[in-house]
């Protein structure tokens, strides 16, 4: 057994989780987040879950939010998320129903039924996925399409979800938004940030027949600017990878929620979902558990710019130049440090390997 592995059964069978379980997690709601989990392996992690916890729907949380009556909730509510569309999530059907579960979907819109590809998946050995989420949307987008990668690039296989799918899926499946594109929100233009807030929805809506009233932040990253274009186009709530569990009154568009890495083992699964895997991170120094950005500068002037000698708390220095170094308090909860110093080659964003090569939240 790996020493990985070994601290999560270790950890597993302190007591420690079953004790956050039956205090912390109680009375109040767990949110758990996967991505593209193997089905096998689902009905595992999925099945535990439903043994130590009481999964409910998004819907169910929402609905009892509205009345007010946490009485309407269960013991021990979890609810369970996977992010993005991916095509295997189609085999998770039989699972569920297996299970009885109910799960809910986060699509991209502009890439589910479609063969286009997700921006972070693309491979190019001049790309460093994790620092591309940290520069300005153009910045990124100019730089993935000098290697040959556009939004819009259709592919020879598909990496999404069919419409088809989807709407197999659907009875069982809550589908809600994760933007059209899966820019990190905060790197947008307002423009652009209302385009993935309000496109995604009317896509959704409107091609898929789907009710939206969801969104998950793209690496749950998300600023105010954000909130407020997610308000305005009418969502009820969105969901990021914050720390925690949830009540009636966590704030809608703050919903907290916990990352669990897709090939997590059922120790390590139980670990995750009761947070005290994400405290031991935070106390080791390896996890920031609240750091929000503000929207980043775009060069040429504007209302964010960095260099209208404007001083604004947490805001980068120019991010146009991908050389500068960033700062700490920029850098997102589950994304390492940037190596300082680090190559940039022909204008292409190319700082290195990230110091803690941990899966990142997509
Ligand atoms: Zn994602």
């Amino acid at each position: 057994m790996s020493l990985r592995n070994t601290v999560f059964k270790l950890l597993r069978y302190s007591g420690l989780p079953w004790l956050i379980r039956e205090t912390l997690q109680r009375r109040r709601v767990t949110i758990a987040m996967f991505h593209d989990i193997e089905a096998e392996h689902a009905e595992q992690v999925f099945g535990y879950l439903a043994k130590k916890f009481n999964v409910i729907s998004l819907d169910d949380y929402l609905a009892a939010r509205q009345s007010g009556d946490a009485s309407r909730l269960p013991d021990k509510a979890l609810i369970i998320t996977l992010d993005d569309g991916h095509i295997r999530n189609r085999t998770l059907l039989p699972v569920l129903e297996k299970l009885n579960l109910p799960a809910t979907i986060f699509l991209c819109a502009g890439i589910v039924d479609t063969r286009r590809h997700y921006w972070f998946k693309y491979k190019h050995p001049e790309i460093d996925t994790q620092a591309l989420k940290l520069v300005p949307n153009h910045v990124r987008l100019e730089t993935l399409a000098r290697v040959g990668f556009t939004p819009e690039r259709e592919f020879d296989s598909p990496q999404a979800m069919s419409k088809a799918q989807i709407q197999e899926m659907a009875s069982r499946v809550n589908f809600q938004s994760h933007t059209t594109f899966h820019p990190c929100l905060h790197t947008c233009t307002e423009a652009e940030a209302r385009e993935e807030v309000f496109g995604s929805k009317k896509i959704l809506e409107q091609d898929f027949g789907l009710r939206i009233n969801a969104l998950a932040y793209p690496n749950g990253d998300y600023c105010e600017r954000d909130i407020e274009l997610i308000k305005q186009a009418g969502y009820d709530c969105a969901i990021a990878v914050d720390f925690g569990y949830n009540t009636l009154k966590t704030p809608a568009y703050r919903l907290k929620r916990l990352s669990v890495d897709d090939t997590d083992n059922v120790d390590a699964v139980c670990v995750k979902v009761s947070g005290l895997w994400t405290v031991l991170m935070w106390l080791a120094g390896k996890r920031r558990l609240k750091p929000h950005p503000q929207p980043l500068p775009r060069g040429g002037g504007g209302l964010h710019s960095a260099s209208n000698g404007v001083s604004q708390v947490g805001m980068p220095p120019d991010l146009n130049d991908v050389s500068a170094p960033l700062p700490i308090a920029q850098v997102s909860r589950d994304q390492a440090p940037l190596p300082t110093g680090g190559g940039v080659g022909g204008g292409v964003v190319a700082l290195g390997q990230p110091s803690n090569p941990k899966p990142f939240n997509q």
